[in-house]
Parts: C-alpha cells; structure tokens; sequence
C-alpha cells in the first residue's frame, strides 16, 4: 500500500503487540477495498495507557485496537463507552469522536464471536451452556450466553472466586433489565449460575462437575489450557463430560484442534474453534472505524490469509494455463527440492476411474469443478512437503484459489497463447481443445483465465523460455523469500 499525506492510521495499543495477527486482518481490508489507511501495532507500558490515547487522539489516529493488559484499564481514558463493553467491562476497539474530542470505546470481541457461532447455525435461545474458565473472555462470553437468551449457565473455574464475580455481576445487569429483552425472559432464563466449589484442575474428577445434570450442553471453552504448543491438555478429560455436549467451542485456535474438539468430537458432538472470533472483531472494529460494510468475499479471503498465518503449510502449488509446464516443472522441482510431487487432474482420474475427458462427456465441466473442489478440501489437509500440479481450470472458482492458498504457496506458471499453443497443438487428450480454431480457443481462454491466475498466486512465473533450470530457480528463490 503507498503511503500519502491523505493516509490515515489505525493500530493497536497492548504489551505484547509483535505477535498480533491484526495487520493481516485490517491492512488486507484496505488493501482489497482500496482504503487509504494503515494498520500499525503500537506497545505500551500500563503506566502510559492514558497518555497513549490522548497522544493518539492529537496525532489524528483514526481508529485502536486494544488488546492485554489494557482492555480494563484504557477505559478511564474514554469519552464515552458502549453500553455492551461496559457491562462486559472491557474494550477492545476505541473509535474517534470528533465532536466529543477523544475516542468512544466497544467491545468486539462479544459481537465477533456471536457472528461466529450464528454462522456456524448455533443458536443459544433456551439453551444450557457450560462455560469454562472465568477470565476477561469468559466475561464477555457469559454476557453474550445472557444477551442471547440461554436458559442456563454453569461457570466453571479454577478459582472459585472470580467465577463467583462474573456470575455476580451478570446476575445484578439481568436483574436489573439492563441487558435489551433480558426485562421479558423468564427470571432463572436470565440468570447465570454457579455450581458450588469450581476446582478445574488436571486431571479432575467426575464429582467435580456431575452435578450438571442435563445433556445437549453447549460449551465454551475460555480457559488458556490447550494453547499450542500445550496441544495435549484439556481443563476436563472425562468422557462422561464430552458425552453431555452436544456443541463444543474452544475460543483458541492454535492448535487448529485442541484437544477439548477432539473429546467434544470423540463424544459426538461438534466442535469449533474461534479462529473466525478474531476475524469478525476485527472486520466489526473496521467497519466502525471506516463507515463500511466489508463484502463477504473479501472477509473470505482474509480469513484465509489469517489461516496461512496460523497454520502454514509447507506445499508448492503451481497453476496455470494447460501446456503452461506444471506437470514439467513440478516434477523436475520435486526432485530438486527432494519434495513429493502430486498431480491433481491424474488424482481425480484415479479417484473416478474414469479419464478427465470421460467425466467432461459423461458429467459435465460443472461435475467436474465439484470433484476439484471436493478433492482440494482432502488434499489441503493430507498433503505436506509435496510439488502439486493442478489443472488449468482449478482456480477459476473463487472457493477453489482460496483452498489453493490453503495448501500451500501458490506459483503462476504464465506463457503467452504463441508458446502455449505450440507446446499443447499436438496434443489430443485436452478436451477444451477439441475446437476448429485451437489457437483461437487459447487466446479467449487466456483472456479470461490471466486475471484468475494472477488473483489466485502469490508469485508469477513467467516460463516462455522453456528452460526448466531457470524457471525452477525462480521458483526456489521464491520459496525460501520471507
Ligand atoms: P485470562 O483472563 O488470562 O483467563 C485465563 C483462564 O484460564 C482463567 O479462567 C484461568 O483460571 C484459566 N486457567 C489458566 N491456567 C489454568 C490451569 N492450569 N488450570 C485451570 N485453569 C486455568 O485469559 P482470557 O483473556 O480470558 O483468554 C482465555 C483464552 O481465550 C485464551 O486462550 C485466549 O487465547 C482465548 N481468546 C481467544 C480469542 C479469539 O479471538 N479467538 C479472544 C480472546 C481470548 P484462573 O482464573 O483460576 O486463573
């Protein structure tokens, strides 16, 4: 993004900051919407929080995020707070306020989570929800369980003391009819209980939580435990536990799935992690800061780079026009890198039993799109270390180049119509080139395919030289760049 006098800043203020996953999030908002503003994370010591925000709000920063330890303490700082961030008693986004010379402060962390859970089709009206852990996250989600219309709420913590709190302080905000239609809802609806003594500790014992005696629970899981590279702890590991829940979301989401999922998911249930909870606060924070409705399929692809962050693979993709060389160049690169090679149109030919040509014939292109999705969503999670060769027409669909970047770093290998007709003329297994003008089909095909390709990659690699040392030392050289 070019920096001009017009840009306007947006960041975030904690201690730690260097980890943040937020840029990803805000500076590809503005990069794919073309808004002129830069996200930049900002560390700052507890004892400089109120003059951090004032020193912000002269530098003419549009918009913050605030992340540990400050959600509490910045409120003291704030013209005004949103009724939700002050119940939950945290902020995590401070929007500017011309009128009133500061920053207004939100909470998004509760709306980003419930945007997940209703997009997964969970609903927690007149549900029994179990919550684990009683820190600043469970908070905002015991909040949320209040606002939605639970029936139920066990807080379960190892401190007894701070579930006691939440539980007390939700308690009173029900009571009180200060949560919007809490006033209508049946008084032990609104309620948020606490079983007696709360002892989460591993391994714990069955008695300390038998006394939930209903099934079909939903739970969250809001305790640190299970955050990579801790990946094989779990606060609870009975089974007889897991067997009750029939919906299990763990609020971390590295490892991909804790170990809570897997016993969630062993029981028969489902189970979630909240990778999209951190999406949605930041796309919510950005809409308030910039006035905007982010598209669906921008928040898409940022929700795939946010994947690729986390959870990185190791995979080289190579996309292209046919006759482009990613059969060639794959294979020849694999054994250069001493990497497997897999080539994805031979895969489904083995698959369906059938050559590309038969499922064109007999299922149609769009059948066949289908099976390329359906198989990229097996191979992006069983493939690692592996060269993969897709075929031509694999990123055209938009959910396909997302998965592609999924898999692992994706290399455009661009020839132009001249080169690409000469090396496929004489070829007689290409079904889309059963035409009266084969080199006429190619044009308008590449006409249409080049913007594709070139959204779908990370590199462009141009191959009309033929020379397949060169092109794979491009390659290389990519690979190992940062
Ligand atoms: P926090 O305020 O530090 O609370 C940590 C919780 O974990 C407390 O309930 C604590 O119990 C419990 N805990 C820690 N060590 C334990 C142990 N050895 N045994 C049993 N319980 C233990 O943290 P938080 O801000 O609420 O965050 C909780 C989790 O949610 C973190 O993993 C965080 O990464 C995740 N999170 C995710 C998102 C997202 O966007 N997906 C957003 C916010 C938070 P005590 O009270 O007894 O110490």
């Amino acid at each position: 993004m070019m920096v001009s006098g017009s840009t306007r800043t947006i960041g975030l203020i904690g201690n730690p900051v260097e980890h943040t996953l937020s840029p990803v999030i805000h500076n590809g908002i503005s990069d794919a919407m073309g808004i002129a503003s830069v996200y930049v994370p900002f560390k700052v010591d507890s004892d400089g929080i109120g003059e951090a925000v004032k020193g912000a709000y002269e530098l003419n920063i549009l918009g913050l995020n605030v992340t540990v330890p400050h959600k509490n303490a910045v409120m003291a700082s704030l013209v005004s707070i949103d009724e939700d961030a002050l119940h939950i008693g945290a902020v995590n986004t401070l929007v500017r306020d011309e009128d009133k010379h500061g920053y207004v402060g939100y909470n998004t962390d509760m709306p980003g989570l419930l945007r997940q859970i209703k997009e997964d089709g969970i609903s927690l009206k007149d549900r029994t929800v179990v919550v684990l852990g009683a820190g600043g996250a469970s908070k905002a989600v015991v909040y949320m369980c209040l606002k939605e219309g639970a029936d139920k709420i066990y807080l379960l913590n190892r401190t007894i003391d701070k579930a006691k709190k939440i539980a007390d302080d939700m308690n009173e905000i029900a009571a009180l009819g200060i949560v919007k239609d809490s006033k209508d809802t049946d008084a032990s609806a609104s309620k948020v209980e606490h079983v007696e003594k709360r002892d989460i500790v591993i391994p714990r014992s069955i008695k300390d939580y038998n006394k939930i005696t209903e099934n079909n629970l939903i739970v969250f899981q809001a305790t640190s435990i299970g955050l990579s590279p801790n990946v094989d702890e779990v606060v609870i590991d009975d089974s007889e536990f897991y067997k009750k829940i029939d919906t299990g979301i763990d609020l971390i989401y590295n490892p991909a799935e804790t170990k809570f999922m897997k016993l969630v998911k062993a029981n028969g249930g489902k189970a979630y992690n909240a990778l999209k909870m951190l999406l949605y606060q930041g796309v919510i924070a950005y809409e308030l800061w910039h006035n905007v409705k982010v598209p669906d399929d921008i928040i898409a692809d940022i929700y795939v780079e946010l994947k690729r962050q986390v959870y990185p693979k190791d995979n080289i993709v190579l996309i292209g026009f046919m006759g482009s060389g990613k059969s060639t160049v794959g294979k020849a690169l694999a054994k250069s890198l001493n990497m497997d090679f897999l080539d994805t149109d031979e895969y489904i030919e083995e698959k369906a039993g059938m050559t590309i040509s038969d499922i064109f014939e007999k299922k149609g292109e769009e059948e066949f799109r289908r099976i390329e999705t359906e198989t990229l969503c097996e191979l992006k999670e069983s493939l690692a270390n592996t060269i993969i060769s897709t075929g031509g027409g694999m990123p055209l669909r938009s959910e396909n180049a997302r998965l592609l970047k999924e898999t692992g770093k994706v290399f455009y290998l661009s020839a132009s119509a001249g080169i690409i007709y000469d090396r496929v003329k004489d070829d007689t297994k290409r079904p889309l080139l059963m035409v009266d003008d084969p080199y006429g089909k190619i044009c308008s095909m590449m006409k249409e395919r080049k913007p594709l390709y070139e959204k779908a990659c990370d590199y462009v690699i141009d191959t009309n030289s033929n020379d397949i040392d060169e092109i794979i030392e491009k390659i290389q050289i990519k690979v190992v760049e940062k």
